[in-house]
Formats: C-alpha cells, sequence, structure tokens
C-alpha cells in the first residue's frame, strides 16, 4: 500500500510498534512472534498481521519475525519524521517545559527556532532553543522548509497564528493551546488538551 493510503491508525499502531520493537532490541531481543507485540501494543496478533500486511512487510508469523527488519520496513514507510525541522510558537511555561524536553530529552528532534512575541524572550537562548520575534516567522519558516509546529500560545491567540501558519504552508500542528483550531483539509492538526484530559480522568475515575 502507498503511504499517502495508510489509515490514520494503522501509521499511529505502526509508530507504536516502533518504540515498542526499539525497547525490545535493546534488552537484546531479536526476534518477536506477533502475539507478543500486540500484548505489548494491547491489541490483538490478527491486528498486528493486518498493520504489518499494509506496510508491505512480510515474514513467517509462524516461526516469528526478525526484529531488525521488521524495524528497516516500519522506517522505510514512516520515512523517519525526526529530521523534518519543527518550530514552536509560545515560549510560557508550557512552551519552555517542552522546549527543555526536546532539547534535553529527545535531541533527535529537530526544533529549529521558537517564537513570541515578548521582547524579553526574543533573541536569547530558552531550554537550549533560540527564540526569535514572531516577526521572523515568514523568513524562517521559508528558509527552513518549516512543515511542522507546536503550538504553545494562549487559546486567545492560537486560531489567529494558526491562520499565519497555514498561510505559510505549514502542514501540521500540534496544538497546546486548549481550545479546537479550524483548519483547511490540506492540513493536519493533532490537538493535545492537557486540562480537558485531566479533567476527563477526574470525572470518569470519580465514577468508576
Ligand atoms: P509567561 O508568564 O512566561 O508569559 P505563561 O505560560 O503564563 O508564561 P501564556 O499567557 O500562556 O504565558 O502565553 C504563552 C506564551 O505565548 C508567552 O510566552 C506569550 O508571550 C506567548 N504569546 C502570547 N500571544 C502570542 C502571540 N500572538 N504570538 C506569539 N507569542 C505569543
Amino acid at each position: 500500500m502507498h503511504r499517502a493510503n495508510l489509515p490514520e491508525k494503522t501509521v499511529e499502531r505502526t509508530i507504536l510498534y516502533k518504540r515498542l520493537l526499539l525497547n525490545l532490541q535493546k534488552s537484546g531481543q531479536q526476534m518477536v512472534f506477533s502475539y507478543q507485540l500486540a500484548q505489548l501494543a494491547g491489541n490483538s496478533a490478527e491486528q498486528v498481521r493486518r498493520d504489518l500486511m499494509q506496510i508491505g512487510f512480510s515474514g513467517n508469523p509462524k516461526k516469528g519475525y526478525v526484529i531488525k527488519d521488521m524495524l528497516q520496513a516500519i522506517e522505510a514507510v514512516l520515512n523517519n519524521p525526526f529530521q523534518q525541522p519543527i518550530i514552536l510558537i509560545g515560549v510560557g511555561n508550557l512552551g519552555k517545559a517542552i522546549l527543555s524536553y526536546f532539547t534535553y530529552q529527545q535531541p533527535h528532534i529537530n526544533i529549529v527556532a521558537a517564537f513570541d512575541r515578548d521582547p524579553n524572550k526574543v533573541d536569547r537562548v530558552i531550554a537550549g532553543c533560540r527564540c526569535y520575534s514572531t516577526d521572523a516567522l515568514e523568513e524562517i519558516v521559508a528558509r527552513e522548509n518549516v512543515r511542522l509546529a507546536i503550538l504553545t500560545v494562549p487559546a486567545s491567540h492560537a486560531q489567529e497564528i494558526t491562520d499565519r501558519l497555514v498561510y505559510l504552508g505549514i502542514k501540521g500542528i500540534l496544538n497546546f493551546a486548549p481550545v479546537p483550531l479550524k483548519v483547511p483539509d490540506t492540513v493536519i492538526c493533532e490537538q493535545l488538551d492537557i486540562m480537558l484530559q485531566l479533567e476527563k480522568l477526574a470525572f470518569l475515575t470519580q465514577v468508576k
């Protein structure tokens, strides 16, 4: 199947398989059965085999799969997103925490620039990343060929910044601002509303 036709859920599961396989590899394991991967991923062996088929990986399910080969097939499909330049807009408390996490814990993630409108933050290196004025957004997005953005501005400014990002050709937005964003079909927006999810958990665990 062509990469563009992979269903979103398959992509999500494949990313999870990759992470699990890397963990297994680190612990010295070289082979894995679909039922083992399924147990770790919290789904079924049939689902794992169907996903592997969709990404074009064939192995011998009876003998188990060679982890190295499976990782190679997955990486060929996912096309290593870590090399893509990413920007972050809004270097407040959450933005800083995210920058620190990527700089110090996930250095393979390529955050090329951070942006803020606060003059006290502009032209400084914050949590390992240079912070630019939002006036420089156009220039840097074009120069670095940026397609992915992380949004950590307050809700009241999130749509306005999003519209600008869309206009500049950003294709994917990871939105931490607690407000749903309107984007055209050509742009994918993933919403990570921490407070909403926490409230949901608080409610669900209360009624359990
Ligand atoms: P701080 O007190 O350091 O500003 P905060 O997390 O309380 O942190 P928020 O009000 O949530 O701040 O804003 C997050 C960040 O987004 C801040 O650094 C703010 O300057 C920045 N910001 C707000 N509006 C915009 C905008 N339109 N463009 C760029 N950055 C913005």
